[in-house]
């Protein structure tokens, strides 16, 4: 059974998107069978792949809101292994479309019942808001993983994640975990980047990774082109960053239950 991950955090911008698309395609190159839902209305994992976003018929929204089956959804990447399962700007209706739904917070998780036994992995691309989009995915999850920027407001917002965390497993989700929080676009040289890496170290301890995950331009420009930066340029530090990331990501998961 694939253990389900939704990469979240409120705050936009914090590199969501970019780890999970990189995430994913390095668990895949790993050896991995992955699985890539695309729980955002921006569509940007999407496009990151270089699918045409509004083209598409059947996207994420059909199996929240008409419960059509992710099995038939799920598109093949340029990354063997990797399949994603498409969004668009149609997305963001059934944030209002839920609202007066039964079972409007269980959607993601019924309709991912389908396909969890075809892979290792299943990584949830949530977008920057604590609403309904985010609370299926955190429903449908085992667990949370959390992009935070290094910058100086990095811890701001992070508190009212952890008690959304805390009140589903108080309801919903009561066995959801923290995966871990990935330090993202960090900037060595940047002495407040490294007093913010302590800081979140300080606070968050043993569930930070040891990778951080470097500000570099190939992860800013492969979507452009349609990849993840393990496609486009491997041997840059983004790339070889989530390549570590990927292997810190396997050994944690084979220790949880
Ligand atoms: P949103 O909240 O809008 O969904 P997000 O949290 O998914 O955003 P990303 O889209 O992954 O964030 O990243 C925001 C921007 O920063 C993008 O333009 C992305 O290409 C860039 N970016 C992300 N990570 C890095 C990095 N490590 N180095 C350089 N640029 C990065
Ligand atoms: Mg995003």
């Amino acid at each position: 059974m694939a253990r389900i991950i939704a990469v979240a955090n409120q705050k936009g911008g914090v590199g969501k998107t970019t780890t999970s698309v990189n995430l994913a395609a390095a668990l895949a190159i790993e050896g991995g069978s992955v699985l890539l839902v695309d729980v955002d209305p921006q569509g940007n994992a999407t496009s990151g792949f270089g699918v045409d976003a509004m083209s598409l018929t059947k996207t994420v929204y059909n199996a929240l809101i008409s419960k059509d089956s992710i099995e038939f959804m799920a598109m093949q990447t340029g990354v063997n292994g990797l399949s994603i399962v498409p969004a668009n700007s149609h997305l963001a209706g059934a944030e209002v479309e839920l609202v007066n739904m039964e079972d409007r917070e269980q959607r993601l998780k019924e309709a991912l019942a389908g396909v969890v036994d075809r892979y290792d992995t299943i990584l949830l691309d949530c977008p920057p808001a604590l609403g309904l989009l985010t609370i299926n995915a955190m429903v449908a999850a085992h667990s949370v993983l959390i992009p935070v920027q290094c910058e100086y407001y990095a811890m701001e917002g992070l508190g009212r994640l952890m008690e959304s965390i805390q009140r589903l497993r108080q309801s919903l989700n009561p066995a959801l975990e923290i995966e871990g929080i990935v330090l993202t676009m960090y900037d060595a040289r940047n002495s407040l980047a490294r007093q913010v890496v302590e800081q979140i170290r300080g606070h968050f301890g043993d569930s930070v990774y040891q990778t951080m995950i470097p500000r570099n331009v190939t992860l800013a420009e492969a979507p452009s082109y349609g990849r993840p930066a393990l496609l486009y340029n491997v041997a840059s530090a983004g790339a070889q960053a989530y390549l570590s990331l990927a292997k810190e990501f396997v050994v944690h998961g084979e220790k949880s239950p």
